[in-house]
């Protein structure tokens, strides 16, 4: 009797949800179905908490005390979502990254997937005051300290020398609850990041990073890698030479700087795509992260530190930005002329990349250390980038709204306006699918079922300016 008591009132108090008031009303925006490109109008989108709580016909009267937005003519997207950021630089930098969240929100991105960098404690704090309205942020999705061979060459790493130190190195990682597992390449094992693979797997989690040069992506994509960061590692993939090229470097025969112009040689149409095809039966999604590679490409032709954006960065996080500058300053007018090449050819591959089936999310690689690809404004310069070299803008759009949330299987909760979904939304004074550029039009953003207008957006960065050109920051004290 009480059971059934208990669940009567569940009923109703569910029911309730969408019938009762709504918090928030976005009243006669023209939604866009991100899925299929098609538009809705004349509805009215509820939301309730942090939630949407309901999609009805439009009306124009709505009971006293419910906030009502006029968004007539607006387009109404998902909020966007930046697939490869990081947050880093020692604790003395710790307090400038937390000043880049309100950042993402100004520039419509709602989530953010952290692929790890020396500030695992902070951004997992972050994490969780956002996720309780504490803080004012991306949703956050970290890898927590990404895993690397003995003493390579990055900080707050863990470093794994033994499948038993893999083993600690995971239980370690999942008492963090991290989201997923970051692995690169510098001085790990060939055979312990094939181990951590499946180890990553075998617990439930998804594993992306960079791939050692001693192993083909084919063998890494068969053991189970999630997503390969950046379009260097799918054009060594279309290398009919792949595995002799991974075998003589695992052999010592040839060097990591060899490796490039061996590729860029062996590369065939035919044989990529085949290698492509590989990848999408093996569910191995590709974050391209084409903003910073053409950043690092044509230093030697553009000069940012004049960019407007540079205001919002604090001086310690601009001044790591000087060691890419200064190690693409270094290069000889051979190395310059190849950057160039790798970044045209590999950026050229993307549609390749979608007939092939690949799962292609948005990500930038924003964040310390990258130079002039910045947290918040890189994404619309990502999808732009897309779109530059062969994706259609519904299908920028998707590597972002429905690729970044399925790949943390959150697709039922993110990346759609409809019912029971997260209120996570961007108005739009211009239709993005006619010119990719026009998701930077932003008129408000919603977070978590709270509006930010426009002059409320604008604040925001006024205050991030303001943070920006104050300094130096202490650590934080735990
Ligand atoms: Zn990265």
């Amino acid at each position: 009797m009480k059971l059934i008591l208990v669940f009567l009132l569940l009923i109703i108090s569910a029911g309730s949800i969408a019938q009762h008031k709504p918090d928030l009303v976005i009243s006669d925006p023209i939604i866009i179905k991100i899925a299929d490109g098609s538009l809705l109008r004349d509805h009215d989108i509820l939301v309730t908490g942090n939630r949407i709580s309901g999609i009805i016909k439009h009306k124009m009267n709505y009971a006293e005390g419910v906030r009502v937005i006029d968004a007539t003519g607006k387009y109404l997207i998902p909020g966007l979502w930046d697939m490869h950021i990081h947050f880093g630089g020692g604790d003395t930098l710790a307090e400038e990254n937390k000043n880049l969240l309100p950042l993402f929100i100004a520039f419509g991105i709602t989530a953010v997937r952290d692929a790890s960098a020396d500030l695992s404690p902070y951004v997992l704090k972050w994490r969780s005051e956002i996720n309780n309205g504490k803080l004012l942020g991306p949703t956050i999705f970290t890898s927590g300290p990404k895993i690397e061979g003995i003493n390579s060459i990055w900080v707050g790493d863990i470093e794994v020398g033994s499948k038993q130190e893999l083993q600690k190195a995971m239980d370690s990682l999942q008492g963090l609850k991290v989201d997923f597992i970051k692995i690169t390449d510098n001085t790990i094992k060939p055979e312990i990041y094939l181990a951590a693979i499946s180890e990553a797997r075998n617990r439930g989690y998804k594993i992306s990073g960079h791939i050692p040069n001693a192993i083909s992506i084919k063998k890494v994509s068969e053991a189970g890698l999630s997503s390969i960061e950046h379009m260097s590692y799918v054009l060594r993939a279309g290398s009919k030479n792949e595995e002799e090229i991974a075998a003589n470097f695992a052999k010592g025969n040839i060097s990591s700087r060899d490796v490039m112009p061996l590729v860029m040689e062996s590369f065939d149409e035919s044989y990529a795509v085949s290698a492509y095809k590989q990848l999408a039966k093996n569910g191995t999604a590709v974050v391209p992260t084409l903003s910073i590679s053409r950043v690092t490409a044509y230093l030697d032709q553009e000069d940012h530190w004049n960019d407007d954006y540079l205001k919002y960065i604090g001086q310690g996080l601009k001044n790591t930005y000087w060691w890419r500058v200064n190690r693409a300053a270094g290069d000889s007018k051979e190395a310059i002329d190849l950057r160039h090449r790798i970044f045209e050819k590999s950026a050229s591959l993307l549609p390749l990349l979608k007939k092939a089936g690949v799962h292609i999310i948005a990500g930038t690689d924003a964040g310390y250390l990258n130079s002039f690809d910045y947290p918040g404004l890189g994404l619309h310069t990502e999808l732009e980038l897309m779109v530059k070299y062969g994706l259609s803008p519904l299908e920028a759009l998707q590597s972002s709204i429905i690729n970044g949330p399925s790949f943390f299987n959150k697709q039922n909760i993110f990346g759609k306006i409809d019912q029971g979904f997260m209120a996570d939304m961007i108005l739009l004074n211009e239709n993005p699918l006619t010119s990719i550029s026009n998701t930077r039009t932003i008129h408000a953003v919603i977070k978590s079922g709270i509006y930010f207008s426009r002059s409320e957006l604008d604040n925001m960065l006024k205050e991030a300016e303001k943070k920006a050109s104050q300094g130096p920051f202490k650590p934080l004290q735990n």
